[in-house]
């Protein structure tokens, strides 16, 4: 029995935060010993590995997608995928409403957001999240479902640059919500906090977190 695991579920589960165990790289044994737990939310970051895991592992897992997503990917895991955490273009969203409308189901989906001061490749700044949620196409897109924000702090060990970039991310969370969703509660998840920072991240608002090393131990590979 994982006993960091067991340790981080039950603060999580007080605090009404969802774990979403990042079993990238981890094995299906590995997984299945959180299964056994009571774990069922798992996120990969790779279409491959994930179409693999989802094979071969118990069907009332919900499994998120939490790298970045190639367009013409998406046809793989849109029958059955969750959550898919990093929409970062509005063209990937079109892709994701047409094999959601094929595999005759609403595909839910997070925007990440840029909010680190670090170089990357991913995720939207202010401006471009702002202009995919005010863009009049998003209405005609009956099989994607917009549920809320994802977002990355810098990996340094400075709390407050963290707490900042997290509340930052809070705030744009709450004014897309406002000025979008206000007649709705779809828009609900903030998903922000890994190993190292999740603490910081449900002090700031989080209502979901990606755990990987903390529960399953560092990756090797
Ligand atoms: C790997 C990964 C995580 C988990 O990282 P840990 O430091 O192992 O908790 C969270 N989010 C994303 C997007 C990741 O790729």
């Amino acid at each position: 029995m994982n006993k960091e695991y067991s340790r981080i579920a039950e603060e999580l589960k007080r605090a009404s935060i969802l774990l979403v165990a990042v079993s990238k790289t981890k094995s299906t044994e590995e997984i299945m010993e959180l299964y056994v737990a009571g774990q069922r939310d798992f996120g990969e970051n790779r279409v491959q590995e994930l179409r693999e895991k989802y094979e071969l592992l118990p069907k009332d897992i919900r499994w998120h997608l939490i790298g970045h997503l190639q367009t013409n990917k998406v046809k793989y895991i849109a029958g059955w995928v969750h959550l898919i955490h990093s929409v970062d273009r509005l063209e990937l969203l079109q892709e994701i409403n047409r094999q959601g409308e094929k595999a005759g189901r609403v595909i839910e989906c997070l925007l990440q957001v840029y909010i680190a001061k670090e170089e990357t490749k991913f995720g939207l700044s202010d401006e471009e999240m702002y202009s995919i949620f005010n863009n009049p196409q998003l209405k005609s897109m009956k099989f994607v479902r917009l549920c809320g924000l994802m977002g990355m702090a810098t990996n340094t060990n400075d709390e407050s640059v963290i707490r900042q970039e997290f509340r930052h991310l809070k705030n744009l969370f709450e004014d897309v919500k406002r000025d979008h969703f206000s007649e709705t509660d779809s828009f609900k998840h903030l998903s922000m906090g890994m190993s190292s920072d999740y603490k910081i991240a449900g002090e700031e608002g989080s209502t979901m977190v990606r755990i990987g090393s903390l529960i399953f131990g560092e990756r090797t590979n």
